[in-house]
């Protein structure tokens, strides 16, 4: 006699949700457990009605605590895994995606109907990065199939992210399929190189999310006097040069992000004496600059998450009020400001409207003239809208206007 799979039942009026094929089922809506699921198990989700709604990787530590494979009466086996990755990777141009020293994201978690699994490739190199219980259960039949999906030999695990501890899951990092990769590997975006270190860079290596974004920068930098807040391996600083930026001021907490700035602008041939490296804190350094007077043509301001959760959205409200304030101060009539967040908990009106308030402090007037997000690669499951996190406006800024008293931070 084969045991039953393992079900969570509703509480009524619970399902509206997994209805509209949101995938997360969060456990204040479960009624009852029925059988023993362990962490990562298929479990059936079913209505109070008993209606099937979903099968569902179980997480028994995190308040999320299912993500829907299917919303179909249909097998979870390796056979599905295998579609979606085919299907994810097909979108994507199949195979050759990419090409042979691109990167791209293969894989986009829910947003493919794989919750928690991202692969990434740089060049012949896949990092994958599994952030649930019910990814982690998948990890070596999805290994062992991305090799012969993806024509690429190497895979490399990089689930090594904080949302592992809310699952009770362990870091890990090292070899899932071929040989370790080297410290750093270059890929191609646009046309330029960046180098790539899947060991220890941040993500899986590189903010992919947003090579599109340093290419319009690289367009809107030509003679322009640039800086760049936040800018990690120095992406928009390369572009920007390479777009014929009169000079560039990038600046990073990390020593190591800057050591990885210099070897791009290295890699690219860039000329090191036009840009200027400066590591430290941007809210001061920006401060400073606005001290000594300094001024720009173009800003970039990239932070890092400052919301991982709606209950840090006030103080991250402040945080990007502050650096989109100094940022404008710091701008010349003229000038344009290319500001982003990549916090899903700050959505994008109001983020728009943080900005509105940093340039009315500010005293100067700004026009939108560009919105900027995610690439096709990152797409936005419309029944998932948790898959939707960067945002970027470009401003113009117009004149400076009569300072208003008080605006000075
Ligand atoms: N613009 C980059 C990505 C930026 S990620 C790109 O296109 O690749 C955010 C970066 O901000 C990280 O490199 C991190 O080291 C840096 N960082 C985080 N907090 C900081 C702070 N307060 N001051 C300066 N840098 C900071």
């Amino acid at each position: 006699m084969s045991t039953p799979t393992p079900t969570l039942w509703l509480r009524r009026g619970r399902e509206r949700s997994l209805k509209r094929r949101h995938p997360w089922v969060f456990s204040g809506a479960i009624a009852r457990v029925v059988g023993d699921p362990g962490p990562g198990d298929t479990v059936d989700v079913r209505s109070a009605d008993g209606e099937l709604l979903a099968r569902a990787a179980y997480s028994p530590h995190s308040q999320i605590r299912a993500r829907a494979w299917t919303f179909r009466d249909e097998p979870v086996d390796e056979a599905l895994i295998a579609r979606r990755l085919e299907a994810a990777i097909a979108a994507r141009g199949g195979p050759a995606a990419g090409g042979p020293e691109g990167a791209c994201r293969l894989v986009y978690a829910e947003a493919d109907g794989l919750p928690g699994v991202i692969v990434d490739r740089y060049a012949d190199t896949l990092v994958i990065q599994l952030a649930t219980a019910g990814a982690e259960r998948w990890r070596s039949p999805i290994a062992n199939l991305l090799p012969a999906v993806t024509g690429v030999q190497r895979v490399w695990e990089r689930s090594d992210v904080e949302v592992r501890a809310l699952e009770g899951l362990e870091p890990r990092v090292g070899p899932l399929a071929g040989e370790e990769p080297p410290p750093r590997i270059a890929v191609r975006e646009g046309g330029l190189r960046l180098w790539v270190d899947v060991h220890h860079g941040h993500k899986t290596g590189l903010y992919l999310d947003q090579r599109n974004n340093r290419g319009r920068v690289g367009e809107l930098a030509a003679g322009r006097t640039v800086l760049d807040a936040f800018c990690y391996s120095g992406g928009f600083t390369v572009h920007a040069l390479a777009g014929g930026a009169a000079s560039v001021l990038a600046v990073d907490a990390s020593a190591d992000a800057l050591a990885m700035t210099r070897a791009n602008l290295e890699l690219n041939g860039l000329a090191a004496e036009t840009c200027e490296l400066v590591e430290g804190n941007v809210f001061e350094v920006l401060r400073g600059l606005r001290d000594r007077g300094r001024t720009f043509d173009l800003i970039v301001l990239d932070p890092p998450k400052f919301a991982a959760t709606a209950s840090q959205r006030e103080r991250a409200a402040r945080g990007y009020k502050d650096i989109n304030l100094l940022a404008f101060k710091l701008l010349e009539a003229g000038g344009v400001l290319a500001t982003f967040s990549c916090s899903g908990a700050i959505g994008g009106e109001l983020f728009q409207s943080i900005v509105a308030g940093a340039a009315l402090d500010a005293g100067v007037e700004a026009q939108v003239v560009e919105r900027l997000g995610q690439p096709a690669d990152h797409p936005v499951l419309l029944s998932f809208p948790e898959s939707e996190y960067l945002k970027g406006l470009v401003c113009r800024v117009g004149d400076h206007l009569p300072a208003r008293a008080g605006s000075r931070i």
